[in-house]
């Protein structure tokens, strides 16, 4: 599945739809420390964002940033009208609370979704901002028309960022969703009854050829740097058994941000009053 091209047309579509808005948008996106992979993922986004007439402000923080002094930024682009979006990269530093910074974003800007209130409309059904990555997985699903009704799915992770709220969006769609982890046991006997599998996990290697289906569809999630480049957490060799399968790269990182310039645009129509946001 071509996460890269499918990419290309939301972009496409974002681009017109900024244009059509007549006003600006802006994505204020808040980096700590010198993590040279949250380097690259933020200048990519910050790129994207430039493409399709998205400004991008950056915020550059050092790695002894204190929380007080991240809660006074956020505080101050949570009052800045032209940041539309706020995107705090993670991880932070271990000095400061994270939950406590994703906490004090204003949900009506919180475009990566990550904001307990935004989750919470995710959980109950009534979705606000989804979390990109997901989000995008979602759209790849859709595009490659899997069926998703009554199909079993496993989503192997349950961060916050990606399984959670992958798992509610499977089961938005009727899937049964399975959702495993470090202490599930026997995790290829789980992962052999799905017809869609979900790796964000971290590792290499994690879904082997044995642990899937024949013909079934295995989104990869995994971005793991080794001796032998990027790679994802599914193996090569699951290729001969899948009927689909996303690569590494070029299948879930480009809808990933893809995503997030279609929050940062839903963010303006909830500020202009266009879209409802719940906020009460
Ligand atoms: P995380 O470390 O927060 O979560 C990993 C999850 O995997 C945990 O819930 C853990 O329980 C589970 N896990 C770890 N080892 C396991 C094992 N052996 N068996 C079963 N479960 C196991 O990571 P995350 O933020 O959810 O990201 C997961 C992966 O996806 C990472 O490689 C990350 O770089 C990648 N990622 C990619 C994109 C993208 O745009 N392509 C976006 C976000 C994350």
């Amino acid at each position: 599945m071509d996460g890269k091209a499918l990419a290309e047309r939301v972009r496409k579509d974002v681009a017109e739809e900024v244009a059509s808005l007549g006003r600006p948008v802006g994505l204020a996106t808040v980096l700590v420390g010198d993590d040279p992979a949250s380097g690259v993922y933020v200048r990519s986004k910050q790129k994207a964002c430039r493409e399709v007439g998205i400004e991008p402000f950056d915020h550059n923080l050092s790695s002894e940033t204190g929380q007080d002094d991240l809660l006074a930024l956020v505080e101050q682009l949570n009052g800045d009208e032209a940041v539309t979006g706020i995107l705090v990269q993670l991880p932070l530093p271990e000095q400061i609370d994270e939950d406590r910074i994703i906490r004090s974003i204003k949900p009506i800007k919180d475009v990566d979704g990550f904001h307990p209130f935004n989750a919470g409309h995710l959980l109950q059904g009534s979705p606000t901002f989804v979390a990109a990555t997901p989000a995008g997985i979602m759209e790849i699903l859709r595009e490659y028309k899997v069926d998703l009704k009554g199909a079993r799915a496993v989503v192997i992770g349950r961060s916050n960022i990606v399984g959670k709220p992958m798992a509610l969006l499977l089961l938005a769609e009727h899937a049964t969703v399975t959702i495993c982890h470090t202490r599930t046991r026997d995790l290829p006997a789980v992962v052999r009854e799905a017809d869609v599998v979900v790796a964000a996990v971290g590792h290499p290697q994690t879904v082997t050829a044995d642990m899937v289906r024949e013909g079934a569809t295995v989104v990869d999630v995994g971005i793991n740097r080794t001796d032998d480049g990027l790679v994802g957490d599914v193996a090569q060799d699951v290729r001969e058994k899948a009927g689909l399968l996303t690569p590494v790269p070029g299948g879930v990182g480009p809808m990933t941000i893809a995503s997030l310039l279609r929050n940062t645009v839903r963010a303006a129509r909830y500020q202009s009053g266009e879209l409802a946001f719940p906020l009460d």
